[in-house]
C-alpha cells in the first residue's frame, strides 16, 4: 500500500541524507525534522528509522519503537526551545485520514492555539 519501496520512500531518503531536511533531533531509532509545509509555527515530523508504512502496518514487535516516537516529543520540544508540555501529536493513518507519506510519522504541532475537534 502506498510507497513501500525503501529506495523511493521520501522519509527513508531524508534519513539517508539523500534529500535535505532540517533535522532537529535524532537517536538510534528515531529522527525528527521540520515539516516542509508547516501548519503551525512549530511543525516537526517524528519518524522511526525503520520503514513502517503506517500504524495499520505496525506489529507487536514495533511496540517499543512506537512508544519511542511519542516519548521523543517532549525531548524535542525542550531541545528546540518550546514548551515541553503544550503541543499536539497527530498520526494520520490511511489516505482518508490525510496520510500522504506512507512511512509512519508523528506530527508535533505547537506555537498557536489548536482547535479541537480538528475537523
Ligand atoms: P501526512 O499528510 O502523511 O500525515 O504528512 C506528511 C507530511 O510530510 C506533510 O505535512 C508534508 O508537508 C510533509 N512532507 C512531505 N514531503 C516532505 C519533504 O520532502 N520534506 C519535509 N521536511 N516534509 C515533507
Ligand atoms: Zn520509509
Amino acid at each position: 500500500k502506498g510507497v513501500n519501496l525503501l529506495s523511493e520512500c521520501i522519509f527513508c531518503r531524508i534519513i539517508r541524507r539523500e534529500i535535505p531536511a532540517q533535522i532537529v533531533y535524532e537517536d538510534e531509532q528515531v529522527v525528527a525534522f521540520r515539516d516542509i509545509n508547516p501548519v503551525a509555527p512549530t511543525h516537526i515530523l517524528i519518524i522511526p528509522r525503520e520503514h513502517i508504512a503506517s500504524v495499520a502496518e505496525a506489529t507487536p514487535e514495533h511496540q517499543a519503537l512506537l512508544g519511542q516516537l511519542l516519548l521523543a516529543a517532549p525531548r524535542i520540544a525542550e531541545k528546540i526551545g518550546i514548551e515541553r508540555d503544550n503541543f499536539r501529536l497527530v498520526i494520520n493513518t490511511g489516505a482518508d485520514a490525510g496520510q500522504t507519506v506512507f512511512h509512519i510519522h508523528v506530527h508535533l504541532l505547537a506555537g498557536r492555539p489548536l482547535a479541537w475537534p480538528p475537523g
